[in-house]
């Protein structure tokens, strides 16, 4: 009998790096506004509390607490103590959605997140504040409790995204490797002709294939996907309103049957409810 060495495990091109951030509870000042597009209204914000904010993945995202658009008061949690892990819930409502960290900038006077805010044509209080910033506002950010790196093995990454998730989308297309090629599927409420552009002024990458089709049809969303060779080297993420999902998120689980660490699928809003919790499942008749 010839005996067969034992071949070292092969490790998997999906792989992707964890680890937990200090949770905490940051305020901070606007310090920059740009329009960088008719439909997206970048802010960056910072202050002293910044100094160790860290972000080590493309799907990270933070809590951020706006203003009460009546009062003006802006309740949010606080930190627990300096340098510690936790935060104190505050009393009262709150006003907070969740938020890509697109960009961490380590300036001479401090650190700054920048945010990219998608201005939907009915916003809540989150897009309405965006609409409206101004340097000196005040903001307080918590989180990312943990990040998730991009996997560094795919040859290809598939990214479905609406206006929403082009922040992540940009940070997906920036943090694989060169060498992996990129593709967009993007789901717009517009013509959608700023996109390629926001692309790839933000990723630094002018090799994105993007492919932009109009919002409200889930099933066309899933037939782009199904015309695209999603073969056994490539990654899928998908973000957005989250019914649109369901048929994109059945092709990649049912139809095609990948395995869970091959595609992440991620509900960041949902048509009809205010401050949607990312956390239920997209398909209810189906959940994770
Ligand atoms: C992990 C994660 C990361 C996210 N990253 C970003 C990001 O970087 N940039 C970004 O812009 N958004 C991002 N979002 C989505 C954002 O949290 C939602 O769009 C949020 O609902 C906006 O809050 P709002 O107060 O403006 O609207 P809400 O008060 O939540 O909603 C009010 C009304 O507006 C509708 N509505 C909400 N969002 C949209 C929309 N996008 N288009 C059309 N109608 C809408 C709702 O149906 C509702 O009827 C992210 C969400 C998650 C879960």
């Amino acid at each position: 009998m010839t005996e067969v060495p034992n071949s070292p495990a092969i490790p998997s091109p999906f792989l992707r790096a964890g680890g937990r951030n200090r949770f905490t509870a940051r305020r901070g000042r606007v310090v920059a506004v740009e329009q960088v597009s008719p439909a997206m209204r970048r802010v960056r914000v910072t202050g002293p509390e910044f100094a160790d904010f860290t972000s080590g993945g493309p799907a990270d995202h933070v809590k951020v607490f706006f203003p009460d658009p009546a009062t003006g008061e802006l309740v949010a949690p606080s930190p627990v103590g300096p340098g510690e892990d936790g935060i104190v819930r505050p009393e009262g409502a709150t006003f907070a959605r969740d938020f890509t960290p697109l960009r961490v900038t380590r300036m001479a006077d401090g650190v700054a997140v920048d945010l990219d805010f998608y201005l939907h044509p009915s916003p809540g209080p989150a897009s309405a504040w965006a609409g409206r910033a101004e340097v000196g506002d005040e903001l307080v950010i918590v989180g990312p409790r943990g990040s998730r790196g991009a996997p560094q093995g795919a040859a290809r990454l598939v990214l479905v995204c609406d206006e929403t998730a082009l922040p992540s989308a940009t940070r997906w297309a920036a943090e694989v490797p060169a060498t992996t090629a990129v593709e967009l599927i993007a789901v717009a409420a517009d013509e959608g002709s700023w996109i390629a552009d926001y692309v790839s002024s933000t990723s630094g990458r002018d090799d994105v294939g993007v492919n932009v089709l109009p919002a409200g049809d889930p099933d066309a969303v899933a037939g782009a996907l199904g015309a695209v060779d999603v073969d056994a080297a490539t990654f899928v993420f998908a973000a957005g309103e989250a019914s649109t999902l369901i048929p994109v998120r059945r092709h990649l689980k049912v139809t095609l049957a990948l395995p869970a660490e091959q595609f992440a699928v991620s509900g960041y809003w949902k048509s009809g409810t205010a401050g949607f919790d990312h956390h239920a499942p997209i398909d209810p008749s189906d959940p994770d």
